[in-house]
């Protein structure tokens, strides 16, 4: 799936799990940060691939890109997969703890945010073609449906006709019939 989607697709995952979970009080900057937390999150396990469109986003990044990506394996590789989600979760954990001392915000939120969209990118990524590697270290790269020939080309025209279409409209319902609870959120937002 191409970034756009990944973002997409992060924003849907966690608007359904704002709108179906209790809610406590959230502050504006926890809210923010976790936005952001949730779109890096959507895009981070592509940061195995120097191409990736996060690492053009910041600064320096299309040259840190070409040194990190072969680290991780090459695209689709170890941060496509249960230990990667596993790993990365840590990873966000222990950057959160550090940063909390200066950021003041609900870092289990945001850490959850993250997460959602960490997660989101493997879920669609498994209607590719390609497919990922779940169950890694065994080299196997599943994906939905199980035949690959019947799965979407990144970026071709399912994609762009339906996937993000769909995506979108899910997202529209979710806050139409959701309006009361999220104005209830945005209201409580201090
Ligand atoms: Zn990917």
């Amino acid at each position: 799936m191409t970034g756009r989607t990944h973002d997409l697709a992060a924003f849907t995952a966690l608007s359904y799990v704002m709108v179906t979970t209790p809610f406590k009080e959230i502050t504006l900057a926890t809210a923010i940060v976790a936005f952001t937390a949730n779109m890096v999150g959507g895009l981070a396990p592509d940061l195995d691939q120097s191409t990736a469109s996060l690492w053009h986003r910041v600064r320096g990044g299309s040259m840190l890109g070409k040194i990190i990506a072969p680290l991780l394996g090459g695209h689709r590789f170890l941060s496509h997969s249960l230990v990667g989600i596993f790993i990365a979760g840590i990873l966000a954990r222990m950057f959160l703890q550090v940063a909390s001392s200066v950021l003041y915000v609900d870092i289990d939120i945001v850490w959850w945010a993250f997460m959602i969209g960490f997660i989101s990118h493997l879920f669609m990524d498994l209607f590719t073609h390609d497919g990922i590697p779940l169950l890694f270290p065994i080299p196997l790269k599943l994906g939905i449906p199980p035949l690959s020939f019947l799965r979407i080309k990144t970026g071709g025209l399912v994609e762009k006709s339906f996937v993000f279409p769909v995506l979108l409209f899910i997202t529209i319902c979710l806050y139409y019939f959701n309006y009361h609870d999220v104005l209830h959120i945005l209201r409580n937002l201090s």
